[in-house]
């Protein structure tokens, strides 16, 4: 298999198509799926594997493929873990930190000096960047070159990103973790998620503690995300260009406090990014002026931007995410945009009318 194509010869389909089957006719090293695979599986962790540079493991969500990370760790493992993270991974370190299976520690992504003395000791680095959802870019030449505890595992969560956005394992990180279910897919119609790793050692685990837990990924999902990544550049490529353009006129308006975009030079960690990101990505976070209730009213009146949670699909999204149970610590009047696909005129257009209908006195 050649990027995740079937068969190069007369009359094969030019893609992998789904395989639904649970099992097979005995005699080859396919037998059950749970086991080992399907070709269609196989053809999203070979175009993955290709995009990261490693050997990737497909789960059935991003989710999934955090757990079997965890589930990797030693008994009392040290973890540690950035303190503006996906709140599901936040809520999978708590919940074995209170079993007594690991203890975590929560350090800013922009921290390096942390991290890199946490290098040291952590069993377990897992490090989201940028970060969700205050888009902080870590060092993470400077963190993942860092000699760390023999055994130790450092992952990071490139789900923002994307790998055309950044190669963590190419800078020394062990693992990738995505969720497939934002970018990759790209379309907002299906949940799945994968863990890459650098050595083949590592992927061997993760595939055991799949077959053990029964993570897998289905056979449509896969399918769908393969044809997602077909495009994930062209996508990411308008999404990452628009995305800037919409952080510079929204850094202009009168009704906007704070704007946290990489690519602005006025975000905190722009320099960090500057050095080692191929692009900035399409994830923009502002503050608007007034309380909760306008930020909630600019959400509802917008017409083509979606009020909605996720990210990473050709539509446009915008969610407070303050209004999410666990993100209480946020700006109440925060609010993240998911860049899509759209005319970034249009885009502007819908924004700057819920932002002027919302907020008449700023702007007058
Ligand atoms: C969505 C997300 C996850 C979890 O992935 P699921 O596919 O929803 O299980 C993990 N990390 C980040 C950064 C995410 O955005």
């Amino acid at each position: 298999m050649i990027g995740g194509r079937g068969a190069h010869s007369p009359g094969s389909p030019l893609n992998v198509p789904p395989v639904l089957a649970s099992n097979f006719v005995l005699g080859s090293d396919r037998a059950y799926t749970r086991n080992d695979a399907t070709p269609t599986w196989e053809a999203f962790e070979e175009v993955l594997g290709g995009l990261e540079h490693g050997v990737a493991v497909a789960f059935g969500s991003g989710m999934a493929a955090a757990a079997a990370i965890f589930d990797l760790l030693p008994a009392g493992a040290d973890v540690v873990l950035s303190d503006d993270c996906y709140q599901a991974v936040v809520g999978l370190a708590a919940a074995g930190q209170e079993q007594g299976r690991w203890s975590v520690t929560r350090l800013a992504p922009d921290d390096t000096k942390e991290w890199l003395g946490a290098a040291v000791h952590a069993d377990l680095l897992w490090l989201e960047s940028p970060s969700n959802p205050l888009l902080h870019v870590g060092d993470l030449p400077a963190i993942l070159s860092q000699p760390r505890k023999s055994g130790a595992i450092a992952v990071i969560d490139n789900t923002f990103a994307t790998p055309l956005g950044q190669q963590p394992l190419e800078l020394g990180a062990d693992l990738v973790l995505h969720s497939a279910t934002k970018y990759l897919g790209g379309h907002s119609d299906l949940m799945l998620g994968a863990a890459v790793a650098r050595e083949d050692e590592l992927a061997r685990r993760l595939r055991e503690r799949r077959l053990l837990a029964g993570a897998i990924p289905g056979a449509l999902e896969t399918y769908l995300a393969v044809r997602g990544m077909r495009t994930l550049h062209l996508r990411l490529e308008r999404a990452t260009a628009t995305a800037h353009e919409l952080a510079n006129r929204l850094q202009r308006h009168a009704a906007v406090g704070t704007v946290r975009y990489p690519g602005l030079s006025t975000h905190p960690t722009h320099s960090t990014a500057r050095r080692f990101m191929r692009n900035y990505g399409a994830m923009i976070s502002f503050d608007v002026y007034g309380d909760a209730d306008r930020a909630d009213a600019i959400c509802e009146s917008l017409q083509i931007i979606r009020h909605a949670t996720s990210l990473g699909s050709v539509e446009t999204t915008i969610e407070r995410r303050a209004a999410i149970p666990g993100q209480e610590h946020l700006p109440p009047t925060l609010l993240r945009l998911s860049v899509g696909c759209e005319n970034v005129d249009d885009l502007w257009s819908d924004l700057d009318s819920a932002l002027v209908r919302s907020s008449p006195k700023e702007r007058h």
